[in-house]
């Protein structure tokens, strides 16, 4: 089947054009507009996806070379996102697969993020384990099947992609905050500060904590010495990112012992980080596991993952109705 997907939960307009499973275009925009405010301003979310809906949906269909009489059927995210961002793409789908008379896919974020695995090479063996790290979510899920998965742990408060911002946000760094303390974690020694983090039971995380625990911190030693954030930028973010990533990791040995699963995936916005990726490889050799990390353009929201998601929907005849709504805190 050839499908139009189309990504709007948060602060990126996506549109992707998929044919057999083969992702033929991923046009991307990140909305500009909140970086003046530090963060995703969801009202101006909602605007900007409006603004940019018609000429993105145009350019993946160009860029895929696909007309819209090609199309078997639309795909949108239906969901977790911000409410009026994604009523965006989800009034823009519906009325588009009416106006064509085609079949509609309402698509869960979560499960595309991890889906995202199998639109290029190689892709996990099922039963997999899936460690989902993004601006909202931190899940551990059992992949039974491209439709069928499980969360077996996730945070009781925070993202750990929060984490990242936040800290970052602390230091000064301007958003988005997630990549800019990677690199500078890269200049960084990671054993130069400790940060406790909350151990919760199972699978599952919290990390409300460091954020307080990075707050004191700075605000103690910065009364002791004005520009102790300056001098030791890079210091802080190699010690807090190796932080997150010890107790991400920690979790996910946990399940991979205790389920006996060593096909091992991360996904979502916080699989991008390279010290993340670069710790899991390390893991793959001590661990026996075989890891699969996604290509940076799948990492972040985009919607070639909406769309491999939907090629399976398709496959199964899992279809949505014209009275489909968004759902905000859409599960799986
Ligand atoms: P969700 O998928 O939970 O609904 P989202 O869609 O906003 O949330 P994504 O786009 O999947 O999230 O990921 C964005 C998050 O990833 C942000 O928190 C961002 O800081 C983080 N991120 C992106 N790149 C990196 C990186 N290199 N290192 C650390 N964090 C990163
Ligand atoms: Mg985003
Ligand atoms: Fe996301």
């Amino acid at each position: 089947p050839t499908i139009l997907a189309i990504e709007s939960s948060c602060d990126e307009t996506s549109a992707a054009v998929i044919r057999g499973g083969k992702v033929l275009s991923n046009i991307v925009n990140t909305q500009a507009v909140h970086e003046q405010y530090g963060g995703v301003v969801p009202e101006l979310a909602s605007r900007a996806h409006q603004q940019n809906i018609i000429p993105v949906v145009t350019q993946a269909l160009l860029k895929a070379n696909v007309e819209k009489s090609e199309l078997n059927a639309v795909a949108f995210t239906r969901g977790p996102g911000l409410l009026g961002a994604l009523l965006v793409g989800c009034s823009f789908a519906k009325s588009f697969a009416l106006g064509l008379g085609i079949p509609l896919i309402e698509v869960n974020h979560m499960q595309a993020h991890i889906l995202a695995h199998f639109i290029d090479e190689p892709t996990p063996q099922f039963p997999f384990l899936c460690l989902t790290v993004s601006g909202g979510h931190t899940q551990i899920v059992l992949v039974k099947d491209h439709l069928t998965m499980e969360i077996i742990g996730q945070t009781t408060d925070d993202a750990v992609g929060e984490a990242f911002d936040k800290t970052a946000k602390m230091l000064g760094l301007p958003y988005p905050g997630g990549p800019m303390l990677d690199k500078m974690a890269a200049q960084g020694n990671p054993d130069a500060f400790e940060f406790p983090v909350g151990n919760m039971p199972e699978y599952n995380y919290s990390f409300s904590g460091i954020k307080t625990s990075v707050l004191y911190f700075l605000r103690d030693k910065t009364k002791e010495n004005p520009s102790f954030v300056e001098e030791n930028i890079a210091d802080i973010c190699a010690s807090v990112q190796k932080t997150l990533i010890k107790t991400l990791l920690k979790k996910l040995v946990k399940a991979s012992n205790d389920l006996g699963v060593k096909e091992v995936a991360i996904a979502g916005g916080v699989s991008a980080n390279s010290g993340l990726r670069q710790t899991l490889q390390q893991y793959a050799e001590k661990y026996n596991w075989n890891v699969y990390i996604p290509a940076f353009q799948y990492c972040t929201d985009n919607a070639g993952m909406i769309a491999i998601a939907a090629h399976y929907q398709y496959l199964k005849g899992d279809f949505a109705t014209q009275y489909v709504s968004p759902e905000p805190r859409l599960k799986f």
